[in-house]
């Protein structure tokens, strides 16, 4: 059998005392005692903190960051990012909601996402917040609702490049894309706009997620700032605020490396200076999601039982893809890789089995981890999913086979 590399204790923000691993200080068996049950989410707002401090380190001051709310949108992890990046973004008119309720000023919120409804455009143009309006009709609906209520639209621009981000997880620009407006159409839109119902708010241009290549942010970021010079040049209206998107990863997988932010700083800092004439007065925004908060998440479940078949062994826990979806593997990867896995409650001990772990769902889908090396366990201990911060629960079946749902804690 092919044995997956120890993965023991894989993180680097995570320290342990004896066989606990810890959160926050406390062993994760003892916030199993808080959290009333398991299987459960521990966010720990330090590692938060240590994320915006990492890219606070590199990227250029004038850049502003925004927390992407859908990574995460617990209301205490909201709430807890409100107060640390200057501002949020939303994709729908709930996420509107715990923006507003986290603090954060409507100037500082701005709404991407395809198809959006009626619903959450109106939401928007009432909050104030900027509407990134992906097609034409988008922008039509926008410009006749701000009339019958009478205010201006704050309305920015989504863009479709005309070029890819290489190496990402998940692509979503370049070529034909149901999100934003293509780059080719976008000078005409702009000059067509109804300024009397609509204040133009600038561009968002974000071409995809999850990448670890600095290269390849490096060369999107070239390209990102050379198509907004483009279409600056060809409209008359100033550009107050630039989007040139995220897609920061996280390591995930055995051999991933962690983003190196260095080098991404210090071509954001020659693209200021080289476009100092044409942007000396536009706001440029980083937007990202998992970078901030992936890393800060464990996901706990007990084991509830133990057995071997045919020559593997198989622990049962109490969690599983319903709660986790990205674990398992089924949330937009093309080959099922493993998470970093520990025993949290054997934190301290040598790995010696090799072991499937597995949910309690109906399904061969429903995997924890494939044949990972990890200490021997008993019935009723602990195991940790780390990188588990982003994508978790609301990116996960909740009713599938009505199993009992999960709490989320930030510490
Ligand atoms: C999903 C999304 C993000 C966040 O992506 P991460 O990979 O979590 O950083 C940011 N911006 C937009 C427009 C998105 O759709």
């Amino acid at each position: 059998m092919e044995i997956k590399k120890p993965q023991h204790h894989p993180s680097p923000y995570y320290q342990k005392k004896g066989d606990d691993l810890l959160v926050a200080g406390l062993p994760v068996r003892m916030i199993a005692g808080i959290a009333g049950q398991t299987p459960f989410y521990v966010y720990d707002r330090s590692i938060i903190n240590t994320k915006i401090t990492e890219f606070r380190e590199h990227i250029p001051e004038r850049i502003h960051l925004h927390y992407a709310i859908k990574a995460n949108p617990h209301p205490a992890v909201v709430n807890h990012l409100a107060n640390r990046v200057n501002g949020l973004d939303i994709a729908s008119q709930k996420e509107l909601i715990v923006a507003l309720n986290s603090g954060m000023s409507p100037s500082e919120i701005s709404f991407a996402g395809p198809g959006k409804s009626e619903v959450d455009i109106h939401a928007a143009i009432n909050a104030g917040i900027t509407l990134n309006v992906e097609s034409e009709t988008e922008l039509s609906r926008a410009t006749e609702y701000a009339k019958t209520q009478g205010v201006k639209a704050r309305v920015a621009i989504r863009v479709n490049p005309d070029f890819e981000l290489k190496s990402s997880g998940m692509k979503m620009s370049g070529g034909p894309k149901q999100f934003g407006i293509d780059a080719e159409k976008v000078a005409e839109i702009i000059r067509q706009m109804d300024l009397s119902a609509i204040e133009y708010m600038g561009l968002h241009i974000f071409s995809g997620s999850q990448n670890l290549n600095c290269n390849a942010i490096i060369d999107a970021h070239n390209k990102t700032f050379e198509l907004a010079r483009r279409l600056v040049k060809d409209s008359e209206v100033p550009l107050l605020k630039l989007n040139i998107g995220g897609g920061f990863g996280i390591p995930y997988f055995p051999g991933e490396m962690p983003l190196d932010l260095a080098p991404i700083g210090d071509n954001l800092r020659q693209l200021l200076r080289d476009y100092q004439d044409v942007f000396s007065d536009t706001e440029i925004v980083i937007e990202l999601g998992r970078f901030l908060v992936g890393e800060s998440g464990l996901y706990v479940s007990k084991i509830n039982d133990i057995k071997e078949s045919r020559g593997q062994s198989f622990w049962m826990t109490d969690g599983g893809l319903h709660h986790h979806l990205a674990n398992s593997g089924n949330f937009g990867q093309v080959i099922r890789k493993n998470y970093p896995v520990c025993v949290a409650t054997k934190a301290s001990t040598a790995p010696s089995v090799v072991t499937n772990i597995v949910g309690p769902l109906c399904t061969p889908l429903d995997i924890l981890a494939d044949k990972y090396l990890l200490p021997e366990a008993q019935i009723g201990d602990l195991v940790a999913i780390f990188q588990s911060g982003a994508y978790g629960p609301t990116a996960s079946p909740l009713g599938f086979l009505s199993q009992p749902g999960v709490v989320e804690l930030l510490l």
